[in-house]
């Protein structure tokens, strides 16, 4: 038995997000610019290295690991990846195996998902109006997402709805969205419209703050708090009064949850970042391919980057 990994504020490595790929088959307007460029794949992790940074990362008390991208499940191999991902479940090592996807591939790969292991899955769309899909998204279609959502429920799999909010954009929306949802069993998730780098455009003033937004779910649905589901975790979540669901909110502009982070993510190329907003990040791939590192040695680096957390 290894010693628990924790930082200087005693808090333990319990959840990965693995970003698998940087390319998308969307260019949202807040998060890519039209003319993007990708990585090289020789920059990539390959499957063999994912599974084995994984693999570490759940050696040293990762209980959750949430592959997200880019889109996931464009990348050729994927499935293959959840399949190698599932036996740490199936050991008990690793508790949630979960995605987050443009919901664009979703309807093909949902049966294979649940088949692998996946128990959760959030997919994202901000509108349900063609027309302001294409604007955020350039090159997403609204059915596409939704018969994936469906496929995905079908499968057995729960899924989650996220939905970024942008002040004048899809504000209005809020209660076609929830009734929608609602009628369906999706819980939806409010995420609070970041600043992710110079190419999304962001103001201030497009932040639609979290109070407003649960104000305005509540004042057509009323809403009572919940507490979280599990520690750490980052949306606030609310039921509504009538019992038909909940929604969660994710302040992460107005209210940031720092002081109960457990959470480290992992970009494609092999980068460590211990703070889900942070832009530097500590070279684990580089670092592994350039010493050829042994797996004791590989796990020694992690221990130092995360003790070193602040
Ligand atoms: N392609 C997948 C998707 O869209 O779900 C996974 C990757 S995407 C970067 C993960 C989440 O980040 C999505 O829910 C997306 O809406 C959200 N996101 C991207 N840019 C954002 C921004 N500027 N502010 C808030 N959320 C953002
Ligand atoms: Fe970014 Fe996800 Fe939109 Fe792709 S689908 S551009 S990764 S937010």
């Amino acid at each position: 038995m290894t010693a628990p990994l924790i930082d200087p504020f005693a808090r333990t490595i319990d959840y990965l997000r693995v970003s698998v790929t940087d390319r998308c088959d969307f260019r949202c307007v807040y998060c890519m610019s039209e003319n993007m460029q990708f990585l090289p794949k020789k920059d990539l992790l390959s499957l063999e290295e994912l599974d084995r940074l994984c693999t570490a990362f759940i050696g040293l008390g990762v209980q959750k690991l949430r592959i997200t991208g880019g889109e996931p499940l464009v990348r050729r191999d994927i499935l293959k990846f959840f399949h190698a991902m599932s036996r740490h479940l199936e050991a008990g090592s690793l508790k949630e195996l979960t995605l987050t996807t443009n919901g664009s591939q979703l309807e093909r790969f949902a049966a294979d998902l649940a088949a692998a292991g996946v128990r959760r899955i959030n997919v994202s769309l901000d509108t349900l109006d063609e027309q302001k899909f294409a604007d955020i998204t350039r090159w997403g279609r609204v059915p596409q997402v939704l018969r994936g959502i469906d496929a995905a429920a079908a499968a057995g799999i729960p899924v989650k709805v996220n939905c970024v909010v942008q002040r004048g954009v899809n504000d209005h929306e809020i209660p076609d969205l929830c009734a929608y949802f609602r009628e369906r069993g999706h819980p939806l998730r409010f995420i609070e419209f970041m600043d992710v780098g110079n190419t999304n455009h962001w103001t201030g003033d497009r932040v639609l703050p979290a109070r407003e937004i649960v104000g305005l779910v509540h004042a057509h649905w009323p809403l009572e708090a919940a507490g979280p589901a599990y520690r750490g975790e980052v949306a606030t979540r609310y039921r509504y009064r009538d019992g038909r669901g909940e929604i969660g909110i994710i302040s992460s502009v107005t209210e940031p949850f720092c002081r109960d982070c457990h959470r480290a993510r992992l970009s494609a190329d092999g980068k460590l970042y211990t703070c889900l907003f942070t832009s530097l990040g500590w070279d684990v791939l580089g670092a592994a391919r350039s010493t050829r590192m042994t797996d004791a040695g590989l796990e020694g680096f992690i221990r130092r980057i995360w003790r070193g957390r602040v």
